[in-house]
């Protein structure tokens, strides 16, 4: 909208004035992670600052600073996803520990020689490898989601490995590889139609996707505070409040029971029971200053300024010659993901590099997806809300610089 006003949002994050190599910073990383706004780097600062304890076990005052703190930003994230309930938000290390932990407590307990458990082609590695280490244990199936050519799931071929047998659908809700949206809701009204549970993983679609978990109904949802310009460290799994009360805890310690003796504990209610020990306080708590900043410019807003940039992109990266896009979904976010005829993806990188340009090349913990569409690596640039329409100017004339030295040079 014209009431998006970008370069006021840039203000707010003081590491897009950084100059690398004489230039100005083009952060284009962002789906590996995004920058910190000021409010998130002062909010971390006054907790160490005035606020600094231990939760939940003091009777001084900064241990309730504290405590009122980080329940606080429980309470932020709760509203930012729809929850019904704080103790439906466990905080967590991250994505990847969140989908581990779910493996190794609703995993450990309801998957058996019988069973399956429906992944996508799309996936990140972290959605894929907890579930092969526990399915060597315990011997249920995986089976994948295809996609077709562009990157789209193909949901027809998706109902017809839903089957009695089917205990769990974990699916991305974007692709970090592609930038595939994916119908998630369809996916999971199915799922749960075939009497599956679903795991949906947002580490990349909470930036960019106003996410409404009483609508999409996943059973569990997981996200990273640091794709959401909140502190590495820390990240979040939501789970349905009867749900997780009724699996076993993930890692014992202090914090998350009510009563230990050497012949029987027992364990608090969700969220306490799946956070054993000391957490990451201050994180949490700059997490919900990143979501309140968030809040407070709208996802409706950021979704509508960056699809537009993101099609501004498409349109201006296509007409390069000798670039080829890979995964052009119908529906995308923030991804875009490129190579270039006869130049390594490394050599563009550094070449983006040297004038200020931060991409990824790689295979981005992506493998399986970016082997099916015949690659093993690809050059990523991912937008955020910061970005701007000169930025892509900038990012798509090096690019056509690059092709027209690596005609000669590379
Ligand atoms: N899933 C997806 C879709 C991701 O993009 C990422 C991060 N690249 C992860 C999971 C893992 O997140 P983290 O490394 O923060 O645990």
């Amino acid at each position: 909208t014209s009431e998006f006003d970008v370069h006021a949002i840039r203000n707010d994050f003081p590491i897009l004035r950084e100059s690398i190599r004489g230039h100005q910073l083009i952060w284009l990383d962002n789906a590996a992670t995004t920058q910190k706004p000021q409010v998130v780097i002062d909010r971390i600062a006054n907790f160490y600052t005035h606020e600094n304890s231990n939760i939940h076990r003091a009777a001084h005052e900064l241990a309730a600073r504290s405590t009122d703190a980080y329940e606080d930003a429980r309470n932020v994230v709760k509203d930012f996803l729809h929850a019904r309930s704080v103790n439906e938000i466990v905080f967590t290390r991250g994505t990847t520990e969140a989908i581990n932990l779910v493996a190794s407590t609703w995993g450990e307990e309801n998957l058996g020689p019988q069973d399956e458990v429906i992944l996508s082609n799309l996936e990140h590695h972290a959605n894929i490898v907890p579930w092969q280490l526990l399915s060597k244990r315990k011997g249920f199936k995986i089976r994948v989601i295809p996609v077709d050519d562009d990157g789209n799931l193909l949901v027809e071929e998706y109902v017809k490995l839903l089957n009695l047998n089917t205990k769990l659908v974990a699916f991305t809700h974007v692709s970090n590889a592609l930038g595939t949206v994916t119908p998630a809701k369809r996916i999971i009204d199915l799922a749960h139609q075939a009497g599956a549970k679903v795991l949906l993983d947002g580490a990349q679609s909470v930036s960019h996707i106003a996410i409404d978990l009483q609508d999409l109904n996943p059973d569990f949802f997981v996200f990273s505070g640091h794709k959401i310009f909140g502190p590495t460290g820390i990240g979040v799994l939501y789970g349905k409040e009867e749900l997780l009360n009724a699996i076993p805890p993930y890692q014992g310690g202090g914090n998350m029971i009510k009563d230990v003796r050497f012949e029987h504990t027992t364990f608090h209610d969700a969220p306490n029971k799946f956070e054993a020990g000391t957490g990451n306080i201050a994180d949490a708590v700059g997490l919900g200053a990143a979501l309140r900043y968030v809040q407070g410019i709208g996802l409706p807003a950021i979704c509508q300024y960056e699809h537009e940039l993101l099609q501004y992109a498409t349109k201006l990266l296509r007409q390069v010659p000798g670039v080829t896009l890979i995964g052009t979904a119908r529906e995308k976010a923030s991804v875009l993901s490129f190579t270039l005829k006869g130049i390594s993806n490394e050599a563009v990188g550094v070449a983006l590099n040297d004038v200020g340009i931060a991409v990824r090349t790689g295979h981005h913990c992506a493998q399986p997806i970016l082997r099916r569409l015949g690659y093993e690596s690809s050059v990523r640039p991912s937008i955020a809300f910061y970005n701007t329409h000169r930025e892509i100017d900038i990012l798509v004339n090096t690019i056509e610089k690059i092709v027209w030295q690596g005609r000669r040079s590379y």
